[in-house]
């Protein structure tokens, strides 16, 4: 068809009554494609439209040519014009429309135009008088003309010295239709990236005959795109940068973008291909690389079929993606969890940096590493444990908050994953001897917005440079250590203001652990001045049944009732403490047992006496208590073995019925006293059958009592 009659064909379109059409046409140079454009055919609406359109278009055609796809621009002060690039008859032909502005004039633009020739103002009413468009429905025309265009087209090849390219089934009728809804089908349940790829290239390779596949995917840190070849070609095809990925998916809603041997060879030079037609692969606006399609001619169904299969296979990837995102996410935390676990169970500081460490090496393929935490006032660091270093030789080092790279983290709170520590700008520095890669990760360690110290570490297994993903997941892991070294810490500080005091602070006694130290000191001068000492255990007798039927708090005051009464029934050189629950002991230095048997029995008619409070309410009406008596040196020398040995005769005292004194036995004599009266009498080893028995007889009673 003549150019002329071609553009009168089109300005017969309806959509483009408002606009000026011009062909171009590549002149023939003498290498084919080295050819200028130069108009062919015109039909002006708008004479200076026209004008700034044809500066604007003719100063780059080649480029928006070589784009392959419809190109829509805003130029001037707001005019709005489209280019489309085509191949007819063998000939490159691009063709522009104009005359159309934006709602809004851009005035300073329109401005500038105006001092190439006139006033600004006195073009402005000319302007004003255009038809206005959005530039969507500028878009929305060119592709409409497009599509006309491809009509028009015959299947040809774009160079007559290019190597033929495949030429795809015609007419693409309702098997192909057939093929991809099936395919739509299969990839619904598909539940792998490898198997939505597969039915993909396979669906396009077998009904449109695609001589060559490939498929471009984003790379694990999503920075560039790796392409790989699906049939026909080699696997590894390369790695386009984001900028690079603009040439093979064109921005807007363009359903796919044509390539030709140039750019390709630039951009994918294992490609040996003389044109490459790539659909986007597009979910939510995100843009998850292309599906690209070589040499082969696709008519526009088949183009519209494969870009739905595109698309379909671009959501799948996208599902696919989250769900795996969301597995991680839930494995990672399942993994905390369980190492959270595994640090609860420390209680002491160094092996808890020691297992932070060590786990934390684990997580991201570490062989190096050191926990350094920041000193109370703020200023310097302490390394506090190290991997894979001497911890001695790093515990000397000092260390400052903003001086040194983890110095800086310290101060800064941002984690710093650095690649290369002698090209990396933060750092730049020259790589120590013992560090074998020069990759490092410092975390540092933080509970809410404080940071405590920096978690480094360094020497990837196979020395390659640590990723982004594996900073996060250090990162999530440096919240759960630093809360932990949180915990050990006020752990052990409770534990140092535990071990200060020495008082129960129920009863005012002392507590177990200073009655030891100072029983020891006792029976250490006793020994040495040859003295006699004694010690006393009084435990409650059914305390529990009296905490159960009369409450806590009756059992609470008991507690402080039986502390007072034992207090007063001693001299001031006695010592007494709170020794469990409801068990007192006290140490009678320079006392015998004989004397001591005296005080035991004062001390438990006193319980015996006093009325407690609710104890009308209980089964036998009175709480009583039960002492066992033990001497030094006859029954013991040590700390241990006197309360051991008045234990057991604490234990017989219950044995036999309670509210009663057994003093321990020595090898020449045994005793229990009831009331005052001293016994020797064998003693019954304490036993389980002994207790039972006798809490049968206490039932017995209680019932009795009731009844
Ligand atoms: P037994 O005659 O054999 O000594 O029997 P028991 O019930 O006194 O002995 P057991 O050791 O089984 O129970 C001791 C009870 O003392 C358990 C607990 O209810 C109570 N107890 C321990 N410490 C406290 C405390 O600080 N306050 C109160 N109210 N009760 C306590
Ligand atoms: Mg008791
Ligand atoms: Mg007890």
């Amino acid at each position: 068809m003549p150019f002329g009659d071609l553009l009168t064909e089109l300005k017969g379109l309806p959509i483009l009554a408002r606009y000026s059409l011009t062909l171009y046409r590549r002149r023939n140079g003498t290498v084919a494609s080295s050819g200028r454009f130069e108009s062919c055919a015109t039909v002006v609406e708008d004479p200076l439209c026209r004008e700034v359109s044809r500066h604007f278009f003719e100063e780059n055609m080649e480029v928006f040519f070589e784009e392959g796809t419809p190109s829509v621009c805003r130029y001037g002060g707001g005019f709005f014009g489209f280019l489309i690039p085509f191949t007819l008859s063998g000939e490159d032909l691009c063709l522009v429309g104009d005359g159309v502005r934006e709602e809004s004039i851009d005035l300073w633009q329109l401005a500038s135009l105006a001092r190439k020739g006139g006033d600004a103002f006195s073009l402005l009413p000319y302007v004003e008088s255009l038809c206005t468009a959005s530039y969507e429905e500028v878009e929305e025309v060119a592709e409409q003309v497009r599509r006309r265009i491809e009509s028009y087209r015959l299947p040809a090849r774009r160079h007559n010295e290019r190597p033929a390219v495949a030429v795809a089934q015609e007419p693409v009728g309702d098997e192909a239709l057939y093929a991809v809804s099936q395919a739509l089908e299969r990839l619904d349940n598909i539940g792998t990236v490898t198997g939505c790829i597969a039915i993909c290239c396979e669906t396009i390779v077998t009904t449109f005959q695609a001589a060559r596949v490939a498929v471009a995917l984003p790379d694990s840190e999503r920075k560039s795109f790796s392409v790989t070849g699906m049939w026909g070609l080699p696997e590894q095809l390369g790695t386009l940068s984001m900028e690079a990925l603009q040439l093979f998916t064109a921005p807007g809603r363009a359903k796919k973008t044509v390539l030709w041997e140039g750019k390709l060879r630039e951009t994918l030079p294992e490609v040996r291909a003389t044109v490459c037609t790539t659909f986007p692969l597009k979910a939510q606006e995100e843009r998850l690389g292309f599906l690209a399609i070589f040499d082969t001619d696709l008519p526009p169904n088949a183009a519209l079929l494969i870009s739905m299969l595109a698309g379909a296979m671009a959501g799948k990837l996208s599902a696919l993606d989250r769900d795996a995102t969301r597995s991680k996410e839930s494995a990672l935390s399942e993994r905390l969890m369980s190492l959270t676990d595994t640090l609860l169970q420390i209680d002491s500081k160094d092996l808890l940096y020691e297992s932070i460490l060590k786990i934390a090496s684990d997580l991201i393929d570490a062989t190096q590493g050191s926990i350094m935490l920041i000193d109370k006032d703020g200023v310097g660091m302490q390394i506090v444990f190290t991997l894979g270093m001497t911890l001695n030789i790093a515990r000397c080092l000092q260390l400052k908050v903003g001086k040194g790279i983890a110095g800086m983290v310290a101060k800064t709170g941002q984690p710093l994953l650095v690649n290369d520590v002698e090209k990396d700008s933060r750092v730049a520095m020259a790589n120590r001897l013992r560090f074998k890669s020069k990759s490092l990760i410092c975390i540092p360690l933080k509970l809410k917005d404080k940071v405590i110290g920096v978690l480094n570490l360094s020497d990837k297994k196979n020395l390659r440079p640590f990723t982004h993903a594996d900073l996060m997941l250090l990162t999530s892991f440096a919240n759960l250590a630093s809360l932990m070294i949180e915990r050990t810490e006020v752990l052990e500080e409770s534990v140092r203001f535990e071990q200060l005091s020495v008082t129960d602070p129920l009863t005012g006694l002392y507590n177990r652990r200073f009655l030891k130290s100072r029983l020891e000191e006792e029976l250490n001068r006793s020994a040495r001045q040859g003295l006699n000492l004694t010690i006393i255990f009084i435990d409650l007798d059914f305390f529990k049944s009296y905490n159960d039927l009369c409450g806590h708090l009756a059992g609470d005051e008991a507690l402080k009732i039986t502390a007072d009464i034992i207090k007063e029934s001693l001299r001031e050189m006695d010592i007494v403490a709170r020794y469990g629950g409801e068990e007192f002991c006290a140490v009678l230095p320079g006392t015998s047992k004989a004397e001591a048997m005296i005080v035991a029995e004062r001390i438990r008619f006193e319980i015996e006496s006093k009325r407690f409070p609710g104890e009308s309410d209980i089964p036998l009406r009175r709480l009583t208590a039960s002492l066992g008596v033990a001497s030094f040196p006859e029954d013991g020398r040590s700390f241990n073995d006197l309360v051991h040995a008045s234990d057991i005769a604490l234990y017989e005292a219950k044995a036999r019925g309670r509210n009663r004194i057994v003093a321990a036995r020595t090898s020449s004599q045994q005793g229990e006293s009831r009331h005052g009266a001293a016994e020797a009498r064998p003693a019954a080893t304490h036993s389980n059958l002994a207790k039972t028995l006798d809490f049968n007889a206490y039932l017995e009673a209680s019932l009795q009592s009731k009844g």
